[in-house]
């Protein structure tokens, strides 16, 4: 099997995790985890692990190499989706054998997030929208940071916390619309 980047290194076995074999590329680092080593060892690994928060990411450099990649399994190309959850980079899933490609480091910053083992949800419509969800409200918050500058947008967020974690909430915001002050 060869490496769909470097495309003349054969890819070489590695353990990833217990009962979890992946096909490694010593050159771009790389790895391809076949579907049925990925199902196999998602079957024996028990409950889906809660997603850590982003501050608990390990710090990699990740570095995407983009779309248009084919299968070094059965040569189709594979779909390259935004993974999102804060994360700035995309894996490559072939639709026709379900293997899955990550490049480097995005395996290890899945794994520090616990969200190696819903990388085959990545692909699904739900996930996806989520994804779009995240760039629209990200695209609405730098908008809003523009306008007010970086000052008084994070007075602004702070106080936005504090208000809707306020049990009186209600009349927190009511003052702020109807004072006089
Ligand atoms: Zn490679
Ligand atoms: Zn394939």
């Amino acid at each position: 099997m060869i490496c769909p980047v470097c495309k003349t290194v054969a890819l070489q076995n590695e353990d990833l995790l217990q009962n979890l074999v992946a096909k490694s590329c010593k050159q771009c680092h790389g790895r391809w985890i076949p579907s049925y080593q990925y199902w196999q060892w998602l079957d024996k690994h028990g409950d889906i692990l809660p997603e850590k928060p982003k501050e608990e990411a390990i710090s990699l450099p990740v570095e995407d190499t983009g779309a248009g990649k084919l299968c070094p399994e059965c040569g189709h190309f594979l779909t390259h989706r935004k993974v999102g959850h804060s994360m700035d980079f995309s894996l490559d899933r072939c639709s026709n054998c379900g293997g899955i490609w990550f490049d480097r480091n995005e395996w290890e910053v899945l794994l520090s997030r616990n969200l190696h083992d819903e990388v085959h949800f990545v692909f699904s419509s739900p996930w996806q929208k989520q994804v779009r969800e995240e760039e629209n409200t990200q695209i609405y918050e730098s908008r809003i940071e523009k306008i007010l500058g970086p000052e008084d947008y994070g007075k602004l967020k702070d106080m936005a916390t504090w208000i809707k974690s306020h049990p009186n909430k209600s009349t927190i915001v009511s003052y702020i619309l109807d004072s006089k002050v």
